[in-house]
């Protein structure tokens, strides 16, 4: 397979258009069979329901080149899983979970050509989205839905090494309690726009937003969650019925404890015990693991012990073992990695 003639490491993360997607429609209470087709192109009626009310969720995953040559994508069925749970909160019909696995090994398969190449550091970003395609002008869930399945090339997240983050303690909120915090819908990020155009104005890398209800608890950023280690190395990441369940701080929290022998703890964490870390990580399926310098509360400055030039010591071996497992080099738990071709 001749690759295509991209300059992978100065990729950015942007979208290109790649030669394939896959496409299938929900009508009259069913899903058809689907197809790979060459239109980027979607035409949907000026009413549908994506346009008007938003009903509209997504997937974020990615495929990579391992050592031994394989192509390769990491743990489909959570986000099979995820997005089943997500359809189900928006009134969507569910895609079913071994047809979502199916449709994205068949989309990653015929864009072969723009896989990067092992080492190269680049990855070919996977997005499965759903939306509602027939009209609706009253409120409520349409009739007809598209799943679609697209990829992109993507360059390293960290180009010309690794940055640590400056984020501010967000005045907006990202998720109410009973809301839709928990899942990837395309709303939850609309209303994230301003709050990070907001931060980025202001010179900050990210938001982290606090809890809706008592603006106490640490919850998470426009799009990761967050790892804490504390001073005695233990890695504790918050729990929240508003947070989304991010796919890379579970394998995280696995790789802490099987691969690194660490105690790990998912609790409320009050942003007043933010202070007492030693190590403080953003995860998600773009960068893994983006370490955290400092944290600014209102003119309060938190700075990390681990500094602004490097990842903290635990952040690194957690960020070295799942980029391993990922890559072939470490062998995977049973399950997680799921081999394309
Ligand atoms: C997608 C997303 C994450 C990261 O989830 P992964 O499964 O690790 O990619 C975290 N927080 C939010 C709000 C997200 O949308």
């Amino acid at each position: 397979m001749e690759k295509k003639n991209i300059d992978w490491a100065n990729l950015g993360f942007g979208y290109q258009e790649t030669d394939k997607r896959f496409v299938a429609n929900y009508k009259d209470g069913a899903w058809d069979e689907g197809a790979l087709v060459s239109d980027a192109k979607v035409v949907i009626n000026e009413c549908a329901g994506v346009l008007q009310y938003a009903q509209t969720c997504f997937e974020g995953m990615k495929a990579y080149t391992t050592e031994d040559g394989h192509i390769v994508t990491f743990r489909p069925d959570l986000n099979a899983q995820r997005m089943e749970d997500t359809c189900k909160r928006l009134e969507m019909p569910v895609f079913p979970k071994e047809r979502f696995v199916q449709a994205v090994v068949d989309t990653v398969a015929a864009n072969e050509a723009y896989v990067p190449p092992y080492g190269s550091g680049a990855t070919l970003y996977i997005r499965p989205y759903m939306f509602a395609s027939s009209a609706v002008i009253g409120v409520k869930p349409a009739d007809e839905y598209q799943f679609r399945v697209f990829t992109t090339p993507v360059g390293p997240y960290f180009k010309g090494g690794v940055k640590p983050l400056t984020i501010k303690v967000s005045d907006f909120d990202r998720a109410a309690p009973h809301g839709t915090g928990h899942i990837k819908a395309g709303l939850n990020y609309a209303m994230s726009l301003h709050a990070i155009v907001t931060a980025h104005a202001e010179g900050y890398d990210e938001n982290m937003y606090l809890d809706a209800a008592t603006r106490t608890n640490v919850e998470e950023t426009g799009g990761a969650n967050f790892l804490f280690v504390t001073k005695d190395n233990k890695v504790v990441t918050p729990k929240s019925d508003s947070i989304l369940p991010s796919i890379t701080r579970r394998s995280l929290m696995v790789v802490a404890k099987d691969y690194l022998g660490l105690e790990v703890e998912e609790r409320e964490i009050p942003f007043e015990e933010v202070k007492e870390f030693a190590e403080c990580g953003l995860c998600g399926t773009a960068a893994v693991i983006s370490p955290v310098g400092k944290i600014v509360d209102h003119g309060n400055e938190i700075a990390f012990p681990s500094g602004m030039s490097q990842m903290g010591p635990v952040t690194q071996k957690l960020y070295d073992t799942l980029t391993g497992i990922q890559m072939g080099r470490i062998e995977a738990p049973a399950g997680w990695i799921h081999v394309i071709k």
